[in-house]
C-alpha cells in the first residue's frame, strides 16, 4: 500500500475528484479528513470509506473561512496524531462566471474566496502540520484554463486558477528543503457535477469535446490516481510542478477528426 500510516485531508471530499482521491487513498492505507460544506455527501464519502474497512472522519469546513482551515487541520492531528497529504481540492465554477463585461463583482469574489483564498488558508494551517509531522506533500487542485485561453468565458475561474499555478510554484521553492513537496494538478475537462452543470446542453459539451484529442471527458478516478503518484513517495523528486492530466489538450493544436 502506497499511504501505509499516513494522515490526509482532503478538501471537498464530497463529490467528484475529491470522493474518488479519498477512497482510493484509504484503499491505500492512509487516513482520511473528509472536508466539505456539503454534509451528507461528506457523511457518505466516509461512510464508504469505513465500510471498506478504512479510516475516515468527516469535519464541514468551508475553505473561505480561516477558522473552518483552521478546525479542519486541528482534527487531523486531534484524531489521527498528524497530517501528511494535504489536498487543497475544493473549488466552484459558478454559473454566471463569463467575460470580464458581464460577470458580476460578487460572482468574482466568491470564486476567488474559494477556489484561490481557500488554497491559501489550506496552506496557512497545513503547512505548519506538515512540519510538525516531518515534512510532507501538498496538492493544489488547478485547471487546464489556467494553461490555456478558453472561447466559453469563465474569467475569475481561470484567474483563480492561473493564482493556484503561480502560489504553488512559490511554495514550492520556499518550503522545498522542510522535506514538504507542493504540486498543482492540472485535470482537463471531466464527467464531475461540476463541469457538467457548467456544459448544460449537449452542444455546450460537443463544443469543448472539440479539442479534446482522447475526444472524451476524463473521469474523477482518473484525477485520484495521478493524486495518488503526488501525495506518495513515488513522486518524491516532484515539486513546484504543473502536473497536467488533460486527455491531450494542452498538446493539441489541431485534433484529430
Ligand atoms: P465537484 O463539484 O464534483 O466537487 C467539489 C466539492 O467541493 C463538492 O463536494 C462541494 O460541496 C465542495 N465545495 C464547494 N465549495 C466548498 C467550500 N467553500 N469549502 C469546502 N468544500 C466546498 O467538483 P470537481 O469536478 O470534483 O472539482 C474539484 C476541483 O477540481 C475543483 O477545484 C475544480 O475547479 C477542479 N477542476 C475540475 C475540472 C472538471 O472538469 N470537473 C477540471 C479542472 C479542474
Amino acid at each position: 500500500m502506497r499511504l501505509n500510516d499516513k494522515v490526509a485531508l482532503i478538501t471537498g471530499a464530497g463529490n467528484g475528484i475529491g470522493r474518488e482521491t479519498a477512497l482510493l487513498f484509504a484503499r491505500e492505507g492512509a487516513a482520511v479528513v473528509v472536508a466539505d460544506v456539503n454534509d451528507s455527501a461528506g457523511e457518505k464519502t466516509v461512510a464508504d470509506i469505513v465500510a471498506a474497512g478504512g479510516r475516515a472522519i468527516y469535519k464541514r469546513s468551508d475553505v473561505s473561512k480561516a477558522a473552518d482551515c483552521e478546525a479542519m487541520v486541528a482534527a487531523a492531528e486531534q484524531t489521527f496524531g498528524k497530517l501528511n497529504v494535504l489536498f487543497n481540492n475544493a473549488g466552484i465554477m459558478h454559473g454566471d462566471d463569463d467575460n470580464a463585461m458581464t460577470t458580476e463583482e460578487s460572482v468574482w469574489d466568491l470564486t476567488m474566496a474559494i477556489n484561490l483564498k481557500g488554497v491559501f488558508f489550506g496552506c496557512k494551517y497545513g503547512i505548519p502540520a506538515l512540519k510538525r509531522a516531518g515534512g510532507g506533500s501538498v496538492i493544489n487542485t488547478a485547471s487546464f484554463v489556467a494553461l490555456l485561453g478558453a472561447a466559453t468565458p469563465q474569467i475569475a475561474y481561470t484567474a483563480s486558477k492561473g493564482g493556484v499555478l503561480a502560489m504553488t510554484r512559490e511554495l514550492a521553492v520556499i518550503h522545498a528543503r522542510e522535506n514538504i513537496r507542493v504540486n498543482s494538478l492540472c485535470p482537463g475537462p471531466l464527467k464531475t457535477e461540476l463541469l457538467m452543470n457548467f456544459l448544460n446542453t449537449e452542444a455546450k459539451k460537443q463544443r469543448r469535446l472539440v479539442h479534446v484529442p482522447m475526444g472524451r471527458f476524463g473521469e474523477a478516478s482518473e484525477i485520484a490516481k495521478a493524486a495518488l503518484f503526488l501525495a506518495s513517495d513515488d513522486s518524491s523528486y516532484v515539486t513546484g510542478a504543473d502536473f497536467v492530466v488533460d486527455g491531450g489538450i494542452t498538446a493539441a493544436y489541431v485534433t484529430p477528426e
